[in-house]
């Protein structure tokens, strides 16, 4: 089902008692301020979800930022969708463009991701986008094309109508750059006749699509406000509680 929601990937910042504090004056304003009709989603580090999943109200999400691609075993490091949803959270993102570039994230990793997420109940928040060299190239629409694609091969229609999709152009991300309203628009709508092609036109409309790049209180009325943007992802302006709900309000 389609659903307005605004998602804050936290990164690797906040100390534990600096995540607590913040989960719990994003808690105490949402309860004031956030439209009824709009989801919230905090993504913290992992080692703080079971402390801050004990103080979220439970309209709101919890998620981890990234999952491991195998079930379990002999992988130093790593953190299962399992293990995250036994911390309680509901969500994960997965393919957000720093894994993909400093981590050397392939589609087919993150195909497996998706399915891990999926098998154990979790919601991915499925991340795409190009680069500033493919935007500049004019094949920025082909690149998003392939990352879904592969992303969500042999994903039947109905685990693929759990996932959340987040369109984040790499230029944007954390450069006060943002895409325009126009340009937002614009990709969501090509993301849709992708999904289309892949699933049905049902499924299509069906799909959350968050915009996330240099989102802040200042520009994402116009951006939430396009035909097919259904939210954002917001990374640094979610690490302050007054801009994440300025930023939820926006709809
Ligand atoms: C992100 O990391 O998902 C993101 C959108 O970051 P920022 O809002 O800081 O550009």
């Amino acid at each position: 089902m389609r659903r307005k929601i605004v998602a804050g990937n936290w990164k690797m910042n906040t100390l534990l008692q600096e995540g607590l504090t913040l989960a719990e004056e994003v808690s105490k304003k949402a309860e004031k301020s956030l439209p009824e009709n709009v989801t919230l989603i905090v993504a913290p580090p992992f080692t703080h979800l079971p402390e801050i999943k004990k103080i979220l109200p439970q309209g709101i999400g919890l998620a981890a930022q990234n999952c491991a691609s195998e079930s379990s075993g002999a992988f130093t490091g790593e953190v299962s969708a399992a293990m995250i949803a036994s911390a309680g959270a509901g969500y994960v993102i997965i393919g957000h463009s720093e894994r993909r570039q400093y981590f050397n994230e392939t589609d087919a990793d993150l195909n497996k991701k998706l399915k891990e997420a999926l098998a154990n109940g979790l919601t991915p928040i499925f991340c795409c986008g190009e680069n500033l060299h493919e935007r500049e190239k004019g094949i920025h629409t082909e690149v998003v094309r392939e990352q879904l694609e592969r992303g969500l091969a042999d994903i039947s229609g109905d685990e693929f109508s759990k996932i959340i999709v987040a369109y984040e152009p790499v230029w944007a991300i954390g450069t006060g750059k943002t895409a325009t309203p126009e340009q937002a628009q614009d990709m969501h709508n090509f993301i849709r006749t992708v999904l289309k092609n892949i699933y049905s036109s049902e499924t299509a409309d069906d799909t959350t699509i968050l915009y996330g790049g240099s989102c802040n209180p200042g520009n994402a009325r116009k951006l939430f406000a396009n035909a097919d943007v259904d939210g954002g992802l917001i990374g640094g302006a979610s690490l302050k509680a007054d801009d994440f709900l300025a930023i939820a309000g926006s709809f």
